[in-house]
């Protein structure tokens, strides 16, 4: 077998009878031929750019088959409601990203299925909110906005001997810096607007996994309609030929300055999981290659807008995972429908930036967060 940078190229790839050239043609139709093969539709899950670059993906999580979708939520939510019916119960990891954890407080009590955000993300905590109806373990590793690990081969463990599908979203790490499948966990999710779309300009989402089970949501997901287009698998397919590259230098421009801030004498605390002082850092390097190219970090003192708007090269942006190094601070983003002694209590405080490391010279990063630190 080729190895996970070939893999990344070449996997998936649809032959071009026409012209023999090196990409993926881009089928427009959504009328397709069905006397000579199966019925194939855009909504079924089954058409030819779709299946390309799922394939990709599958190769280069170590599972046997995927699904793109149309956003990461629509494979979030379709994968879940696969497998959860009503009386079911679903455990959730604390630290969600809070999409996932504003879908499952808004829309699962419509169905009279249970949930429980565990009190922490070990197994401890998820032994504590196991139920005799509960289907699903749900984590999310490393989490937004804090980075926190999941041990995910204790969590796959804690799922097997329970009899739970195992569900991980595999959005921060990107399938360069982890690959859950290869710790026992059976369903792996992404946001592929982030990582493997890479360039801050498509969304899509993706769920790989077993035949077995991927067969099972197929059915779900054609109800629920949260399909890609041609045309943005086409550019998703294309983004993932260069995640390697992409991700090893977002790695390495993260960790640098999250070395730089740490020594920083107005910077409170740094939370990646590279740095070798965390906490999270030892079950980390047990289930991560490399450390990925998020981080976040609290300011002893000052304004997280003034500090942002004084920046000149890192752009003030949600989202996340692209070539560009963006920044968000949670409080005003991601978590500002979380409520305040929720906040409190997970230490997100009105201090603590995010950082989505991009590609550029690291150099030129860190000599514009000295800008913003030097106010
Ligand atoms: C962005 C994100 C999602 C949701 O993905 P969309 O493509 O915006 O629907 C899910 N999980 C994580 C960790 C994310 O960052």
């Amino acid at each position: 077998m080729y190895k996970k940078e070939t893999q990344s190229v070449h996997s998936g790839t649809q032959f071009d009878e026409k012209t023999q050239g090196a990409n993926s043609p881009i089928y427009t139709s959504t009328a397709i031929g069905y006397l000579d093969s199966e019925v194939t539709y855009p909504r079924y899950f089954n058409t030819k750019n779709q299946l390309a670059v799922a394939a990709k993906i599958a190769a280069l999580e170590n599972a046997e088959t995927g699904m793109v979708f149309s956003s990461g939520m629509a494979a979030i939510t379709s994968t879940l409601l696969t497998f959860l019916k009503t009386g079911d119960h679903i455990i959730f990891q604390k630290g969600l990203y809070g999409g996932t954890f504003n879908w499952g407080n808004s829309e699962l009590q419509k169905f009279d299925i249970e949930f429980t955000i565990a009190e922490g993300n070990s197994s401890t905590d998820f032994e504590k909110a196991l139920q005799a109806n509960t289907k699903i373990i749900y984590i999310e590793t490393p989490s937004n906005p804090l980075l926190k690990i999941t041990d995910i081969k204790a969590a796959a463990e804690f799922a097997r001997s329970n009899k739970l599908i195992s569900v991980i979203d595999n959005t921060f790490a990107s399938p360069v810096n982890q690959n859950p499948i290869d710790f026992g966990i059976d369903l792996v999710i992404h946001s592929a607007t982030k990582y493997l779309g890479g360039h801050s300009d498509i969304c899509a989402g993706a769920v790989v996994g077993s035949k077995n089970l991927i067969s099972q949501i197929k059915p779900t997901a054609l109800n629920f309609g949260g399909s890609l287009d041609a045309q943005t698998c086409y550019l998703l397919e294309r983004s993932i030929k260069t995640i390697f590259i992409r991700v090893n230098q977002q790695n390495k421009n993260a960790l640098q300055i999250a070395g730089f801030l740490s020594a920083h004498a107005k910077i409170e605390k740094v939370f990646y999981p590279g740095l070798p002082n965390s906490k999270e850092h030892e079950i980390a390097q047990k289930q991560m290659k490399g450390f990925g190219g998020m981080l976040s970090f609290e300011l002893k003192k000052g304004n997280i807008i003034d500090f942002q708007k004084s920046l000149k090269l890192i752009k003030p942006a949600v989202s996340l995972g692209g070539v560009d190094t963006t920044i968000s601070a949670p409080t005003l983003t991601s978590h500002r429908h979380v409520p305040e002694k929720d906040k409190i209590k997970e230490g997100i405080t009105d201090k603590i930036l995010r950082l989505s490391v991009g590609i550029e010279n690291v150099e030129d990063l860190i000599e514009d967060l000295q800008i913003g630190l030097n106010m």
